[in-house]
């Protein structure tokens, strides 16, 4: 296939803009969370950008909405999407982006190839922010898979008190049912998101192939040592645990450093008990967030942080304790399918690059039944889940027109 796919820009300049209007807070925020009224609106929007592009449109138990377009043969489906809902306040693209991607580049494959061979569809997964629900993370691509026990929507509480049972029921949808949105027929699938991050930008490239989502590890440490006087105590007879937590966060942050991108650690947080200038400090609880795409790496990463964290409580004579809060591993993409993506962004003249993802998407969740992989499109200064983010159409229509020729080498 050498015919270069036509992505209608001024569709999708509208179909951005219009949507950002559900939940539009300001000039170019969007606050949509999951189940409101902005939310309705904006996904029977969606339901009709489907119905109007000639799509079959199926909603699911949990909310999300599919726009199928039906092929000749039997084979599994070919699925494209995101999630349709935001942060509180986000902006324009976070996710609303790759739901109207997959709408348009299954619209253009339509007027421009007919049918396909093998069902393509459009998605746009209900939640995946955890902006209403703290807990409910990837709650549309994980009902989808099967992953949502029938008992977590009476023990998914929002941050203002009401369950997701609640919140499911005042907009006519019944809990009970959520089973029937797993699907086992669905073959492939390409996400197309944001990059939330400054590499396209600083590479100064439009779109970007995603190899793998990263693999995160969160630590919650204490440092116990000896709490006393900062004038009668001598240096080298102190239990300190402020100078073990300066060397271990400052050893755990070099070490991510110098082991390069795409290995980062992050310590963000720090409670020094008692937090009073003239006291060495009895005990400092600190973050380490550590990620990397590869396993192999990823593991070398932790064993190099615990290694330190050992060595200096030991040599300074603290207690040492900590607990791994989260633990994910990494998701890799479908190796055919990047490489596919690569040949067929080349011959769309679209310039790519390779990378992994630090965010989570549900690309990861979806990996669980499809083979998948993801398409980023530059972000202005890397900004995301803020009012402020901003990709071009420009850029967008490339990242389209890549999602679009992925999804005919596939389907056609
Ligand atoms: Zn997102």
């Amino acid at each position: 296939m050498s015919n270069r796919i036509e992505i209608d820009a001024e569709l999708v300049r509208r179909y951005v803009f219009e949507l950002a209007e559900f939940g539009r807070v300001g000039e170019s925020g969007v606050t949509r969370l999951v189940y409101s009224p902005e939310w309705v609106a904006a996904t029977n929007q969606y339901a009709a950008w489907c119905r109007e592009s000639g799509l079959e449109v199926e909603r699911d138990a949990v909310g999300n909405v599919w726009g199928k377009l039906r092929g000749s043969g039997d084979g599994k489906s070919i699925a494209s999407g995101s999630h349709i809902d935001s942060q509180a306040p986000g902006g324009r693209y976070d996710g609303a982006l790759g739901a109207l991607a997959g709408l348009i580049a299954v619209r253009a494959l339509k007027e421009q190839f007919g049918q396909p061979k093998r069902t393509l569809e459009a998605v746009a997964f209900c939640e995946e922010e955890s902006s209403r629900f703290p807990s409910a993370n990837y709650w549309g691509s994980r009902a989808i898979t099967g992953r949502v026990a029938v008992t977590d929507p009476d023990n998914t509480i929002a941050f203002s008190g009401e369950t997701m049972t609640d919140a499911m029921q005042a907009i006519g949808l019944d809990p009970a049912r959520i089973p029937e949105a797993s699907r086992d027929d669905i073959g492939d699938f390409i996400e197309l998101h944001i990059e939330q991050g400054p590499i396209l930008e600083q590479s100064d490239l439009p779109v970007a192939i995603v190899d793998a989502i990263t693999g995160i590890r969160h630590y919650s440490v204490r440092l116990k040592g000896t709490q006393n006087h900062a004038g009668g105590f001598p240096m080298d007879i102190r239990q300190d645990p402020m100078a073990g937590f300066a060397e271990i966060a400052a050893g755990v942050i070099n070490t991510a450093h110098r082991m390069g991108r795409p290995a980062v650690t992050t310590v963000g947080r720090a409670v020094v008990k008692p937090n009073y200038p003239a006291i060495i400090p009895g005990s400092v609880e600190f973050s380490i967030d550590a990620r990397h795409p590869r396993a192999e790496k990823r593991r070398e990463l932790y064993a190099a942080h615990e290694a330190l964290m050992r060595e200096v409580a030991t040599r300074r004579g603290l207690e040492i304790e900590w607990e791994i809060q989260i633990d994910h591993e990494p998701s890799p993409s479908d190796a055919a399918i990047v490489s596919m993506l690569q040949r067929v962004a080349k011959q769309q003249g679209v310039d790519t690059m390779v990378m992994a993802s630090g965010a989570g998407h549900d690309s990861q969740q979806m990996a669980a039944i499809a083979n998948v992989a993801m398409i980023f499109v530059r972000s202005k200064d890397g900004r995301s889940h803020t009012p402020d983010e901003f990709s071009s159409i420009e850029d967008i229509v490339e990242g389209i027109r890549v999602l679009a020729a992925g999804l005919h080498a596939l389907a056609y």
